[in-house]
């Protein structure tokens, strides 16, 4: 029997053809499940990762897996999944925590060719609901200058600064769903996620956020017994962190309600970087040297989540501890992290890499062009704006050069 409770109230359909893209990664993954617990039979998980890299593989439901049966920037895989679908959940983009979004604008810029098709597709198909997964990177980053930030409300994505590349992305995809419901009548649902966190999502190889990551460096360093930690800047940035529990409940709970416009979905527990190591240490129970990288990608210098509207809306939020939730989440990668490393291979686990579209960047440094730039305030590319046209040369030579170039061949 399903526990209607998870649900927020909502009846589900149990009859119904649901469609989850991004089906393999972390949030379409519990998404899935949870339409599953509350007994749907027909879903449909989509996905362009292989299905042996999916987070979770349910075999009761059609798992529509890989390049290509599963990529949704190809129109004719949005058709043949929207064919008799009657809600569609859009979460498939390429994307990840802020050393891969600052590294790979292109990548996530495109994921506006998988909004367009599914959109367009979902439309064809006459579906009844479309979810669309936004970001809280749309928001000004003029709102979000100072750690001790006035949390953000849903008027604050307006006028436009949102993160360079992915942020961009996804304010015009929200604008895109508003479209086709003014336009078309289709019922799109929008939510802005804040930093969502818990298991089975990435914890490693350059696209994991902060917490996963946080998890990871002191589980290595317990593991490894080399006592310290690397934390990207300052570890004064703030933000709020949503259990995934809340994430999947609140999808359900604004896809079947009559908020029309784009809606926070995230926690109002506003924590710093330094404040998230130290629940990560007391978990772990150690205590570690803090090395503070300060050229790394850090992302705003505060965000939160003004939760009013949803309030208002649903009388609810999300309400996880980041303590509990941070619990269950180091457990998880605990066990993930010993069935992979041991004392002797642990340390190679403490630092992050930074990677540019699906391979490491040689060496240690990440795209110069962002590094020194600051991406929130220019949102244009370099060689237009501060960085000078003329020296293409020194360019090449910063990303790696003709040397480093040939080592990532080399390794592919
Ligand atoms: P994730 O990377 O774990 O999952 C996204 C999945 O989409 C991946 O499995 C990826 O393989 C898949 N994908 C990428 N391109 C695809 C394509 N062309 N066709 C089909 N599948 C494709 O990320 P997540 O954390 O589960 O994020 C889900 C959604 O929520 C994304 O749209 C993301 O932008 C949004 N979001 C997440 C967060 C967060 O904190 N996790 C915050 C804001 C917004």
């Amino acid at each position: 029997m399903a526990d209607m409770s998870l649900a927020g109230g909502v009846k589900i359909d149990p009859k119904q053809t649901i469609v989850v893209t991004g089906g393999g990664g972390f949030i379409g993954g519990h998404l899935v499940n949870f339409f599953r617990s509350m007994g749907v039979k027909k879903i449909r998980a989509v996905d362009i990762k292989p299905l042996d890299e999916w987070y979770q593989v349910h075999r009761d439901v059609e798992n529509h897996a890989g390049p290509l049966k599963g990529d949704c920037r190809d129109y004719k895989v949005c058709r043949k999944v929207c064919t008799g679908a009657d809600e569609v959940y859009q979460l498939a983009a390429d994307m990840g925590g802020m050393g891969f979004i600052e590294n790979n604008k292109a990548l996530c810029m495109l994921s506006v060719l998988t909004n367009t098709h599914m959109l367009l597709a979902a439309q064809e198909s006459g579906v009844k609901r479309f979810f669309y997964a936004s970001s809280a990177c749309v928001y000004n980053a003029d709102k979000q200058k100072d750690p001790n930030i006035t949390a953000l409300k849903e008027a604050d994505a307006y006028p436009g600064l949102p993160e360079d590349g992915y942020g961009w992305e996804k304010l015009f995809s929200e604008r895109m769903c508003r479209h086709f419901r003014e336009d078309f009548g289709m019922h799109t649902r929008v939510a802005r996620f804040h930093n969502v966190y818990g298991p089975n999502g990435t914890w490693e190889g350059g696209r994991e956020k902060a917490p996963a990551a946080i998890c990871r460096k002191v589980i290595a360093a317990k593991v490894s017994g080399k006592h310290e930690i690397e934390i990207w800047g300052d570890g004064t940035q703030t933000r709020s962190f949503m259990f995934i529990d809340d994430c999947v409940r609140g999808i359900n709970m604004i896809t079947h309600s009559q908020i029309l416009e784009p809606i926070n979905l995230g926690s109002s527990e506003l924590v710093s970087i330094n404040q998230l190591v130290s629940i990560a240490e007391q978990i772990a129970g150690i205590k570690l040297e803090r090395k503070y990288k300060l050229d790394a990608p850090k992302g705003v210098a505060g965000r939160n989540s003004d939760n009013k509207k949803i309030q208002k809306y649903l009388g609810w939020e999300p309400s996880t501890r980041l303590r509990d939730g941070m619990e269950r989440t180091y457990r998880w990668i605990e066990e993930e992290f010993l069935a992979k490393y041991n004392a002797k291979t642990a340390h190679k686990s403490s630092i992050s890499t930074f990677t540019k579209g699906s391979h490491p960047i040689p060496g240690d440094g990440f795209n110069p062009e962002s590094k020194n730039m600051d991406t929130w305030q220019q949102g244009i590319p370099a060689g237009y704006g501060k960085a000078s046209p003329s020296k293409p040369a020194k360019k090449a030579k910063a990303s790696g050069g003709k040397k480093a170039s040939k080592k990532v061949k080399a390794k592919r």
